[in-house]
């Protein structure tokens, strides 16, 4: 077996029992990334000198002994998460120039446990897209069809992971950007609840809204991950000062006796019939391993796309004004003077559904229409919160299609934002709740894989990776990868 099909727990033990090194194993994704990248271009900055770093101390604490549970594993980060003296884009001309002067928390976490910076991945421009096609670098490649988006907004993970360029990788979610683009390229991806993991360093796109998390193979893998980036961090004011489970140590709790919803509204019109059919499969076999399906109602949550698009601009429009040019980021050549000089540093410096967003966000928070849409916005997504606490009453884990359709064309919704936006109808439901939320692959339409979304109730992140364990134990849907990539 090679080394980019381990899992990470046998790199772990592969690492601990000195069958290679961290160097070798940072050489032999690098050497991967290196090949792969100009056909995917899901790296926008490849790490080799940092990689070698890393692992090189990472062998030393191996040698030392008493060294953290995945000294040597090499994962990337979604350009989104700031990190000390390396570039930090989010996908945008306004900060292609941009060298944090610090770790995001979960970059910091994540180097404490012991991990191996491969790169910083490619992404929608500050995370606004469902195609990885308004990217300042240029749109990401599906590895399984490169005519296909790979989905987004963390497109470059999803690709980097589904073609095993990276053993894991972080995203962040906001709508569904993490969810979806797992669907699409075959992976694992959990956005877990919102405040279980830290904001602090992770550009802000809609604050209320965002969750960093993760991108791996499996729930198992995603389960190692997960446990070192979470946790309270007194840096972030809405981090929740819980403790963090053993999601590993509680992978294995039985599916018996689970009682998995099928929220009725997620199944009807605009629903692709072959991706319906694979999810009533994985239903099928959640009943054969003794879950009890039960019908749950969400009728609010037809809203959550209009209701999501008029909270997540005006949170934007709202983040984005320190984008002007002076303090940090793209400035215009020769202002003429301080209004030009903001005038053309975000016109310049923006991509257009970037304006897009800042344009409809600051239209919802104007006096005249604060009333009609912001406040009439926050309403629906009480209802909406309201339904999926009476769902949880009823059932333990939701569970539904991640996506309508299976990877699209390149090219083919971009001119067309509102078919783009619909993309995201299974997952932003999750975020405007703040829950927890996975998907994991089911099969494949043709060569095309098909995601499967599990939802839990604030902090079932468990329950959400056990389930996920607990059907890939039985199916090999996740271990698949691109011919190409094998
Ligand atoms: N596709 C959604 C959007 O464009 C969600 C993006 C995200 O989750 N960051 O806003």
């Amino acid at each position: 077996m090679s080394l980019h099909t381990h899992s990470i727990a046998a790199l772990a033990e592969g690492l601990a029992a000195r069958r290679f090194s961290a160097v070798e194993l940072a050489e032999h994704f690098l050497k991967r990334i290196e090949s792969a990248n100009p056909r995917l271009n899901a790296f926008v900055t490849i790490t080799r000198e940092r990689a070698l770093a890393d692992a090189r101390r990472a062998d030393e604490a191996r040698a030392k002994g008493g060294a953290p549970r995945l000294a040597g594993v090499p994962i990337a980060h979604k350009d989104i998460f700031c990190t000390d003296g390396i570039r930090t884009s989010c996908g945008s001309r306004m900060l292609d120039n941009f060298v944090a002067p610090y770790d995001a928390t979960v970059v910091e976490k994540l180097a404490r446990a012991g991990t191996v910076l491969l790169g910083k991945t490619n992404m929608d421009e500050f995370a606004m897209g469902s195609s990885n096609e308004t990217s300042y670098y240029g749109p990401v490649r599906n590895p399984w069809d490169l005519a296909k988006v790979p989905g987004g907004s963390s497109g470059g993970s999803a690709a980097a992971v589904a073609a095993r360029l990276a053993p894991a990788a972080t995203g962040t979610d906001t709508g569904g950007s993490i969810r979806q683009p797992a669907a699409l390229v075959g992976i694992s991806g959990i956005k877990p609840t919102y405040g279980r993991v830290s904001r602090y360093g992770m550009i802000a796109f809609a604050s209320s809204l965002d969750q960093g998390g993760i991108f791996a193979a499996s729930a198992e893998d995603c389960a190692y991950l997960l446990h070192a980036m979470a946790g309270f961090d007194p840096r972030d004011s809405t981090s929740v000062d819980s403790p963090v489970p053993d999601y590993v140590g509680e992978l294995g709790t039985p599916v018996k006796g689970l009682r998995i919803g099928l929220v009725k509204e997620f199944f009807g019109e605009g629903l692709d019939a072959a991706t319906a059919a694979l999810v009533q499969a994985s239903i099928d076999r959640y009943r054969r391993l003794g879950a009890e399906i039960v019908e749950v109602s969400c009728p609010s949550l037809p809203l959550s796309v209009p209701t999501y698009y008029v909270v997540a601009p005006a949170e934007c429009s709202s983040n984005l004004s320190r984008f002007d040019g002076v303090r940090f980021g793209y400035r215009c050549e020769n202002p003429k003077d301080l209004l030009d000089l903001y005038k053309r540093s975000r016109g310049e410096g923006f991509g257009a559904e970037v304006k897009r967003r800042i344009m409809t966000g600051t239209y919802v928070l104007s006096a005249g229409y604060y009333d009609a849409y912001y406040l009439k916005a926050q309403k629906v997504r009480t209802l909406i919160a309201n339904d999926f606490r009476r769902a949880f009453a009823a059932a333990d884990l939701l569970v539904c299609p991640t996506s309508p359709t299976p990877a699209f064309d390149l090219g083919s919704k971009v001119d067309d934002p509102i078919t783009m936006y619909l993309n995201d109808i299974y997952t932003i439901g999750a975020n405007l709740a703040g829950l927890p939320a996975m998907s994991i692959p089911c099969g494949f339409i043709g060569h095309l894989p098909v995601g499967l979304q599990l939802i839990g109730p604030h902090f079932g992140e468990s329950r959400i990776l056990s389930a996920a364990h607990a059907f890939q134990r039985e199916t090999d849907w996740h271990r698949r990868t691109p011919a190409a990539y094998a």
